[in-house]
């Protein structure tokens, strides 16, 4: 690895000013399970790195009027245990504690997960079914961006130079809403997704008046199946036909064919995983 300055900010606003005056050269730290990799490897070779978890309060999780806001520097250990968070968004707990493995969830946060834009990250489907959107300091000031417009390719984002995203804010949902996320892996645990989705149903008198579908490992970057959704939307709950929505599911993905897995197998899966998602959660109502 080679040498680079280190960089402990306690403010945003310091950590932004340093961006400014380091450039491109400069590497945000959160848990550092992607960035440590990238420069062991060589890929990254930041001159300057600032370590984001020294700012205090950026690793909190609070309810805000009808908002949970999560710290950006929340840990993905901390937020699989939350009890906010598995109470008002389970997906999401499911989602965090399916990365990698405790030792990772220990270091890993939910801004990194987001920031470092796998098409696998295996939050970003919850964050999509919950419809997030991400609060982003700049030296221009604040901006909140939506979660949907937020990936452009694998491993890049609409974050401009010297961008911060400082937390991410969730809408609780307010009518009846089930959710459930599942990840296929090629293993149990420790693995990247061959395929992974996040599903959020919500009910008003029987009917489904709100369905979210996100499906990751599946395109360039995290997407909703938003036909199938709409296909699901304004049935009854009885009436929904989970293994059609799945095979509905799988045309609208783009995968492709990795060591992981084939495109073939990818769309398989992906009907199966909608199903078993969606089954699960009309059996809960
Ligand atoms: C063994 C292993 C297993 C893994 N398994 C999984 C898995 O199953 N599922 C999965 O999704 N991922 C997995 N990962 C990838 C990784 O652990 C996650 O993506 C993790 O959440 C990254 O978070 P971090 O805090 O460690 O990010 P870091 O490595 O610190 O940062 C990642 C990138 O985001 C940028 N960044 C970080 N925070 C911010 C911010 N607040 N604002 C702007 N930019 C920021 C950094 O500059 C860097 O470019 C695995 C990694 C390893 C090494």
């Amino acid at each position: 690895m080679k040498p680079f300055d280190y960089y402990e900010p306690t403010s945003i606003g310091e950590a932004c000013s340093l961006l400014g005056e380091l450039g491109p050269a400069a590497s945000l730290l959160a848990g550092g399970t992607d960035l440590v990799v990238r420069m062991k490897r060589g890929v990254s070779e930041p001159v300057g790195v600032i370590n984001l978890k020294t700012i205090p309060g950026s690793n909190e999780i609070a309810l805000e009027g009808g908002n949970v806001r999560i710290g950006a520097l929340t840990r993905l250990a901390d937020l699989a245990v939350s009890p906010l968070i598995r109470a008002k968004l389970p997906a999401l707990a499911l989602g965090a504690d399916s990365v990698g493995t405790p030792q990772i969830r220990n270091l890993a946060t939910l801004g990194g997960n987001l920031c470092n834009a796998s098409p696998c990250a295996d939050t970003a489907p919850a964050l999509l079914v919950s419809e997030a959107s991400l609060q982003i300091s700049g030296r221009q000031g604040t901006r909140q961006e939506s979660i949907a417009s937020f990936f452009l390719a694998p491993g890049k984002t609409t974050l401009s130079a010297g961008e911060i995203v400082t937390a991410i804010i969730v809408p609780v949902p307010s009518l009846l809403t089930v959710q459930t996320f599942i990840k296929l892996g090629p293993r149990k645990s420790g693995d990247i997704s061959v395929v992974n989705t996040a599903v959020s149903l919500s009910f008003d008198g029987g009917r489904c008046a709100r369905a979210r579908i996100a499906l990751g490992s599946v395109a360039p970057t995290p997407l909703r199946a938003r036909e199938t959704e709409a296909w699901i939307e304004g049935q009854e709950a009885s009436s929904i036909d989970a293994a059609e929505a799945g095979r509905r599911a799988a045309e609208e993905v783009r995968p492709i064919s990795d060591l992981r897995g084939s495109q073939e197998y990818r769309k398989e899966m992906v009907s199966v995983l909608t199903e078993r998602a969606l089954s699960s959660l009309l059996q809960k109502l």
